[in-house]
């Protein structure tokens, strides 16, 4: 086949030529290549948007099909989590471990447990964190797993059935050098601890196998803050760089999890005014600014008790709760999508820019439907992408990692100082890589930083 002759079987460009590298033709293939993962094809577009003016001035990395080879992960995990339930009844799932790409260092990223998890979700989230993972400077690859498991009204016993049972496969496929699951949706300390206990008992070896741990266990001081600190400290930078600041600003946070409530808190300790949470139920809406102690009664709300954001209108009258509905009709300064992928569509968006939105700051992971960041950038607005604003928890795991690794624990200031100069670098790879015209574009400048890093490595290698 000549070079540049689209392969009708593969409906890609099998060799390389000048003309044959652009967005369009590149995601014809993707999306034939990786049938109805609509997920994947989005976080991939955003991405390859970016960075293919980039590509096609440099054909060192075309001639080596690096955009190619940086999509396809290095390998899939695919297994049966089978487990009993509290009434004896055999319950089975579907797990997944997406070892996407390990060229800057070990598989690192998340777990999720939600019903909906599927193959094309995690290949999104993986790829994501590899780009995620190259910006924070730590020696980090990318992966992400989780399954379609619902923990949602499970009591503690099955939780931790469950978790044992998954670990009796992945335990196989993980390791400190290797890859390092962590936290996402539906996992936190509780599942951690569960899947470190077993991972252990299985191995007879205590390492840093995961992250996220309790402090008892190896675990870091701010992890479990971190990536809601990190979402705000990067917003921060952000106002910082345009002469401003969040102290004084009204701020919708999206989701009452983990990264909500900590983005949250630090979006208060600031100065900012934080006037919604939300969950899958709706949103409230508290004109008066939930403050220290209204963070408090959510925490025990949803970390302690599991409960649902609506009880906070029974308990603060001043405060609304909406069915049903998203806080982004809600006017505010500020906008911080804390809850889930594609949680905030291009006509929020056009309602956030028409009530004067001035910074919006990614806590979730791809929160933003693409057409609506397009709103973002065209409004000007300042706009800290998921895989640079929400980087702070991966961060903080590296560190956590590290602490493992010289069996040592660092104190709280020295943590969060260090998370602080990883935001503030971040958001300054962002600006050289995304500057023009007096306005920062951080989706193209964190997709460039992190391109380059991950493409250098994998250029050096050779072809693998
Ligand atoms: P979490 O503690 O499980 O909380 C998730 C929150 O999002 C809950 O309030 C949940 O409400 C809400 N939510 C989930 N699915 C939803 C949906 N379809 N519609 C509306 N709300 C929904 O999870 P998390 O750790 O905070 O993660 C939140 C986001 O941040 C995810 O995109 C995750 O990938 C990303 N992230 C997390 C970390 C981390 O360190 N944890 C790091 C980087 C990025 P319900 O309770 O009603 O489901």
């Amino acid at each position: 086949m000549a070079d540049g002759i689209i392969d009708p079987a593969e409906n890609r460009k099998t060799t390389w030529t000048e003309a044959c590298v652009d967005t369009e033709c590149f995601m014809l293939g993707l999306k034939k290549r990786n049938t109805g993962q609509k997920l994947f094809h989005q976080a991939v577009r955003e991405f390859i948007e970016s960075v293919m003016p980039f590509v096609q001035q440099n054909p060192q990395y075309q001639k080596a099909q690096i955009l190619e080879r940086m999509t396809e992960p290095d390998r899939i995990v695919i297994f049966r989590v089978t487990w009993e339930d509290d009434a004896g009844n055999v319950r089975v799932n579907r797990a997944w471990r997406v070892q996407f790409n390990n060229s800057i260092g070990p598989y690192k990223g998340g777990l999720r447990f939600h019903p909906n998890v599927n193959l094309g979700e995690l290949k999104f989230l993986g790829f994501e964190q590899t780009f995620k993972n190259s910006l924070t400077g730590l020696p980090m690859g990318g992966a992400k797993g989780g399954a379609n498991f619902n923990p949602k009204g499970k009591s503690d016993r099955e939780v931790m059935r469950f978790c044992q049972s998954l670990m009796i496969e992945l335990h196989r496929h993980i390791g400190e050098d290797t890859d390092i699951p962590a936290g996402d949706i539906g996992v936190g300390a509780r599942e951690i601890s569960y899947l470190f206990g077993q991972y252990k008992r299985l191995q007879n070896r205590f390492v840093g196998v995961l992250t996220g741990k309790g402090l008892a266990f190896g675990g870091s001081l701010v992890r479990t803050e971190a990536t809601g600190y990190g979402c705000v400290y990067f917003c921060e930078n952000m106002l910082n760089h345009s002469g401003d600041s969040i102290k004084g600003k009204t701020c919708a946070v999206s989701g009452s999890g983990n990264v909500a409530i900590y983005a949250a808190e630090k979006a208060h300790e600031l100065g900012g005014k934080v006037i919604t949470l939300s969950d899958s139920a709706g949103f409230i809406h508290d004109p008066a600014g939930i403050d220290a102690e209204k963070l408090a009664f959510i925490k025990d709300l949803k970390e302690v008790r599991r409960g649902r954001i609506a009880e906070y209108e029974e308990k603060y009258k001043e405060a609304n709760f909406y069915a049903g509905q998203r806080p982004w009709g809600v006017p505010c300064d500020v906008a911080f999508p804390c809850a889930t992928q594609n949680e905030l569509n291009v006509d929020e968006a056009k309602t956030l820019i028409g009530n004067g939105v001035k910074a919006v700051s990614e806590g979730a992971n791809m929160p933003t439907e693409l057409a609506g960041v397009h709103a973002f950038l065209d409004a000007r607005v300042l706009f800290g992408p998921a895989k640079a604003a929400n980087a702070g928890g991966v961060a903080v795991s590296g560190l956590e990692q590290s602490q493992n690794a010289v069996r040592m624990s660092w104190g709280r200031d020295e943590v969060d100082s260090r998370l602080k100069t990883i935001m503030r670098e971040i958001h300054d790879k962002c600006v050289s890589n995304g500057d023009a015209d007096g306005y920062t574009n951080y989706v193209r400048g964190a997709n460039l930083a992190g391109f380059k890093k991950v493409a250098d490595a994998m250029l050096a290698y050779g072809v693998v």
